[in-house]
């Protein structure tokens, strides 16, 4: 069976996986369907919670093949509670050792809470809202900072400063909102990370905790 390996030694992976996608190379192992070895069971070395957004498709931007990534995708990278469920049961099952919470620049989800700050009568179905609302906390301590700060709001400035700290929220959600997460961080058994993606270079950054 494959062994588990370090969260680092994956996080440099993903990291050569993104040089690789940006320099256009063709993949060394190209997705396919399931090789023999992956159709008894999987045992992916990464975690990504990233947003549903169509130019952000987590294998390719990563360079990774089918088996690698247990990706959750929903839109503005939120965390509710099946989230950290889906989370919780890769940890546990497969060993994975590192979680990436992957933001995006012009993400639809954030600009959506942003824009509920310009115009507070804004209205979204229940549904949509109820995403908006789990990206607020992090928008709403921003627009304060930026508000108290600067004449002049930058709005694109200030969306692509809400997405990392939408990114940071998230990945404190998960470290804290999840008892089994929190044993698993706290044991060195997990490394919880942010990291935006953006869409215009292809470049992943990761940020820092
Ligand atoms: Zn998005």
């Amino acid at each position: 069976m494959k062994e588990n390996l370090s969260a680092q030694t994956v996080l440099e992976n993903l990291k050569a996986g993104n040089e690789r996608y940006m320099a256009n190379l063709a993949s060394t192992k190209p997705l396919t369907v399931a090789p023999p070895e992956l159709v008894e069971e999987q045992k992916p070395s990464a975690i990504i919670l990233g947003c549903s957004d169509a130019r952000v498709p987590v294998e390719l931007i990563f360079d990774q093949p089918l088996g690698e990534l247990f990706v959750i995708r929903v839109a503005g990278n939120i965390i509710a509670p099946s989230q950290i469920g889906s989370i919780e049961f890769a940890a546990e099952k497969f060993g994975t050792r590192l979680v990436v919470v992957l933001g995006h620049s012009h993400c639809g989800a954030v600009t959506a809470c942003v824009e509920t700050l310009i115009n507070p009568d804004q209205y979204y179905s229940p549904n949509l809202q109820s995403i908006v609302d789990r990206i607020r906390p992090s928008v709403y301590n921003l627009h304060e900072i930026m508000t108290a700060s600067d004449a002049e709001v930058d709005i694109d400035e200030f969306v692509n400063r809400a997405v990392r700290a939408n990114v940071r929220m998230s990945v404190s959600q998960l470290k804290h909102g999840s008892r089994i997460l929190e044993d698993m961080v706290t044991h060195g058994d997990l490394t919880i990370i942010g990291a935006e993606y953006d869409i215009a270079t292809g470049r992943v950054n990761f940020l820092d905790s």
